[in-house]
């Protein structure tokens, strides 16, 4: 565990003098590793010092205050600390009785989140391990709560035989609340899509005649924070049109639901609080170490009703606190200890100033980059989420994909890929605890400079 504790240290102290992108691709890593089984063990420290050095060269620098790709947490490292507490006290935190100490942080964490995220202190939260599987869990609840309210107990009848339960969900909407509806039994292919705006918005208009089709009270899947864009839907406009027919509205606000800890920030998602359940990232924009998310609905007992494992019958929606009462697993990671720590070192003026800096970055970086001939911001900033893109049409798409190219290899900063309608674009997500000037700066000149070399034809590559 010391030898651990230092390589950590190392590794953290290191990590911005190294190239973000790993040295060693796929194929070598899995060759180095998958070897046959050792028939004969070898000494624990051994284990620890191989592991570093054959792990070494095909880490990527995701923790870097550089690193702009997909919408990653940095894994802050006062959470990282809290993190290897939680390996060594192994605590199976499924039991609240049995892990006393685990349960009072746990329980802070909801708290505190709830807190920060504006919404009601009274609601059913479940501490998962991502937005996915907290998507899943809303949309189960939801399930719950929509069947029960058609007569149907679909914890002892199941789906098979169930009334409809008709489904809209936004065009733009991420990959993983699709997931989330087919886990949950809704299948892929009889969900209602509606229309968004350029910015990947739902359109009011498209909503109301979609909500006007169905002839059953909806789940409806909203989004706080669209994935390119960072765009919120207007939930003040949408939530009471689905209330008022019996619905039941899901956000999924992974990363931009973080928004609501900044108080003159709020208003650009106003209303997100009147929905049912919402399913946000602790890993994303809080900086917790993976894997760490937060389902979490506004009456706490369809969740319980749908996730406990004590039987879907009388399940206890009373004060007790059980954790396995709130997510799929029994055994579990005290995996909200980390963010207690984050919390607790940030306090709420720290997570204000995290989430108003990464939005005035990315505010800065897109007027910046919106300054450089032949580059286009695509996105109004919304919060964190640029979108870019080079050149005009078919070859401007080939000279995005070079200029990311270069960005990327040259492993100064690391932005990511997308795709905005027909064209590839350049996204960059302002997200880790450390991002500053300096390194939105450094991405700014990284861009602009392979954006010239390309344009001027010599990028061999
Ligand atoms: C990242 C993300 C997800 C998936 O979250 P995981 O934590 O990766 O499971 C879902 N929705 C949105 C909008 C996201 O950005």
């Amino acid at each position: 565990m010391q030898d651990a504790g230092r390589y950590a240290i190392e590794y953290r102290e290191g990590v911005g003098k190294r190239s973000i992108v790993p040295e060693m691709d796929v194929d070598e890593a899995v060759s180095r590793f998958r070897t046959a089984l050792p028939e004969q063990g070898m000494a624990a420290n051994s284990v620890i010092d191989q592991m570093v050095e054959d792990a070494d060269a095909g880490l990527s620098q995701m923790c870097s205050p550089r690193y702009f790709g997909y919408v990653l947490g940095g894994s802050h490292p006062v959470g990282v600390a809290a993190d290897m507490l939680v390996s060594a006290w192994g605590q199976n935190a499924g039991s609240a009785a049995e892990t006393p100490a685990i349960t009072g942080m746990e329980r802070a964490v909801c708290d505190w989140s709830l807190d920060l995220l504006g919404l009601p202190e009274d609601c059913g939260v479940g501490i998962v391990t991502g937005a996915t599987v907290a998507n899943t869990q809303g949309i189960m609840a939801a399930r719950h709560a929509l069947l029960q309210n058609q007569g149907w107990d679909v914890e002892d009848q199941g789906l098979f035989g169930a009334p409809e339960i008709p489904v809209l969900i936004g065009d733009a909407a991420h990959s993983a609340p699709f997931a989330a509806l087919r886990y949950a039994g809704f299948g892929a292919g009889r969900l209602s899509r509606v229309a968004v705006d350029e910015q990947r918005r739902v359109l009011p208009g498209a909503f109301k005649t979609a909500l006007d089709a169905c002839d059953a009270p909806p789940l409806v899947i909203l989004q706080a924070g669209q994935i390119n864009s960072g765009a919120f839907d207007p939930f003040e406009v949408l939530i009471p049109m689905v209330q008022a027919r019996g619905g039941w509205v899901h956000v999924d606000g992974a990363f931009g639901l973080w928004l609501q800890a900044v108080p003159e920030l709020r208003k650009r998602l106003a209303g997100v609080e009147l929905a049912d359940s919402w399913a946000v990232d602790l890993h994303k924009w809080l900086n917790a170490p993976f894997d760490a998310a937060l389902c979490i609905t506004r009456d706490r007992a369809p969740l319980v009703a749908s996730m406990s494992a004590r039987g879907s019958y009388l399940p206890d929606t009373s004060e007790h606190w059980e954790p396995t009462d709130s997510t799929f697993e029994l055994s579990r990671r005290a995996r909200g200890v980390a963010s207690y720590a984050i919390l607790r070192h940030l306090g709420r003026a720290g997570v204000q100033e995290m989430v108003a800096r990464h939005c005035r970055l990315a505010r800065l970086t897109a007027d910046r980059l919106a300054s450089v001939p032949g580059i286009t911001v695509l996105n109004e900033i919304a919060c964190n989420q640029v979108a870019i893109c080079c050149g005009e049409a078919a070859e401007g798409d080939e000279q995005t994909r070079q200029v990311l190219d270069i960005v990327q290899k040259n492993g100064l900063v690391y932005p990511s890929h997308g795709t905005w309608g027909e064209r590839q674009i350049i996204r960059i997500s302002v997200i880790g605890y450390a991002t500053g000037d300096l390194e939105t700066d450094m991405l700014v000149d990284e861009i602009t400079a392979a954006w010239q070399r390309v344009r001027g034809g010599n990028h061999a590559s």
